[in-house]
């Protein structure tokens, strides 16, 4: 188990097994995934509570304005 720290709340969240894993959405065993946005080509770990709040077509931005509000 790692852990890495949500951009959205600055929470801890748990991480299961390896990079490969984060795209299996095994909710139950990992916290949160990481998100690559084409339009920066910028790479943003958060948890699912985060994720869940971004619109449909989520942005840097939108993952800037997690922690804002
Ligand atoms: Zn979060």
């Amino acid at each position: 188990m790692a852990s890495d720290t949500c951009e959205g709340c600055g929470e801890q969240v748990t991480i299961a097994g390896g990079i490969a894993n984060l795209w299996t959405f095994e909710r139950d065993q990992t916290g949160g995934m990481t998100l690559e946005f084409d339009s920066d080509a910028s790479e943003h770990f958060l948890c699912f509570e985060c994720i869940d709040r971004l619109p449909d077509d989520p942005t840097a931005s939108d993952v800037a304005g997690l922690g804002g509000s």
